[in-house]
């Protein structure tokens, strides 16, 4: 099998190439253009194995994408490659609608040109498979609304779309366009939504490595609002084996929502890595001049349009496939922490290039 991975330079999309070629001996194709938020060392693990081919280009370039699936014939593809950070959608949504809207649907086009001249077979065992985030839900009431609320909702695959990000948005629109493609044209697609992932190479503009790189500089840990926002968390590890599972035993035209039922406040998830780097590295509190590193949070006006609470029911995808996460929050935050305290010559390389 051969898997035409977009965004595979990126965090998910590295994390979900080294798993598919060192686990699982699949044969990759990744196309990616490389933009600050891509880390090509994260790829070392597997750049030299012959299972994997790599073409800088962007998804919305028709002609190099034709040029692809001609010559790599492949059997799958995993749509990871996006704009995907909520507060720089805020600044510029424009790069968003041009990558995850225009783009999305450029893919979608050359992939039904290269499928509809595939055999009967071909054609059936083909799959297209959309990687997407629970922010397309928009937001969920908040146990702090309603103290008396006895069960609170979770987004489920029928939970109707409300973005309010333009980052949400634009995934909204690009799982509209995926699901479009297979009622139009008949394109054997799969959806996933999944929640917040963390884990090594996460480009540190997101909360958990942003919080342990600006811990490790002596920098401000800024916290949106109070911090009460709630997220699910998942270990990108998880999320990872979750893709590769749906794409081989998804049913077509389906979607499946990935979560680690982990809801956490964004505040104690800054404690806990407090707590943690507290633990693991006491002697660099005197080197940045504090008690403990939790003296270092900083409250900041809220974001705008910030959804007060996420929470992923991830029934379908562990009573249809058989799927469950390995991971805790906690026991998957200690060895995120630990690998960003013992990488952090990559992590200021990233830092650098975001910079220049
Ligand atoms: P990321 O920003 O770390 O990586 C995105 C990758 O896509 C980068 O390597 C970038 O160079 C590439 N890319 C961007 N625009 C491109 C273009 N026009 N053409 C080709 N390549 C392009 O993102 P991530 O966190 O790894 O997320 C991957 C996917 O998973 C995204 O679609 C995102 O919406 C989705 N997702 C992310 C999370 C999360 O918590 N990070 C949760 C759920 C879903």
């Amino acid at each position: 099998m051969k898997i035409l991975v977009t965004g595979g330079s990126g965090f998910i999309g590295s994390a979900l190439v080294r798993y598919l070629i060192s686990k699982k001996n699949l044969s990759v194709v990744n196309i990616d253009n490389l933009t600050y938020a891509a880390n090509p060392k994260a790829l070392d693990e597997v750049s030299g194995s012959p299972l994997y081919k790599f073409v800088k280009c962007d998804i919305g370039d028709s002609e190099s994408i034709k040029k692809v699936f001609e010559t790599h014939q492949p059997n799958a593809v995993m749509h990871l490659a996006a704009e995907s950070h909520v507060d720089r959608s805020i600044l510029g949504p424009i790069e968003f609608i041009k990558t995850n809207v225009l783009g999305t649907s450029v893919l979608l086009e050359k992939t039904r040109e290269f499928w509809s001249k595939l055999d009967s077979h071909g054609k059936k065992t083909f799959r297209f498979h959309h990687i997407s985030t629970d922010e397309v839900y928009g937001d969920l009431p908040h146990p702090d609304d309603d103290p008396l609320l006895k069960r609170l909702p979770m987004f489920t695959e029928d939970t109707p779309y409300s973005p309010s990000s333009p980052y949400s948005a634009s995934k909204a629109s690009s799982d509209h366009l995926v699901r479009a493609w297979h009622k139009t044209y008949g394109l054997p697609i799969i959806i996933s939504n999944c929640s917040n992932n963390y884990g090594p190479f996460q480009f540190p503009e997101k909360l958990i490595p942003l919080v342990i790189s600006n811990a490790l500089n002596g920098k401000p840990l800024p916290i949106y609002g109070d911090g009460s926002q709630i997220r699910d968390w998942l270990y990108v590890d998880d999320h990872v084996s979750a893709l590769q599972e749906i794409l081989l035993k998804g049913k077509i035209g389906e979607t499946y929502n990935i979560g680690g039922n982990n809801e956490v406040k964004n505040i104690d998830v800054v404690k806990s890595i407090c707590e943690i780097m507290d633990e693991l590295i006491p002697e660099k509190l005197a080197e940045i001049d504090v008690n403990k590193f939790s003296d270092l949070i900083s409250f900041v006006d809220d974001r705008a349009g910030h959804d007060k609470r996420y929470a992923i029911d991830s029934s379908k995808l562990k009573k249809d496939l058989g799927w469950f996460p390995s991971e805790s929050f906690q026991t998957g935050l200690r060895k995120t922490v630990k690998w960003y305290i013992e990488n952090q010559d990559i992590f200021s390389v990233i830092i650098n290039t975001n910079n220049s």
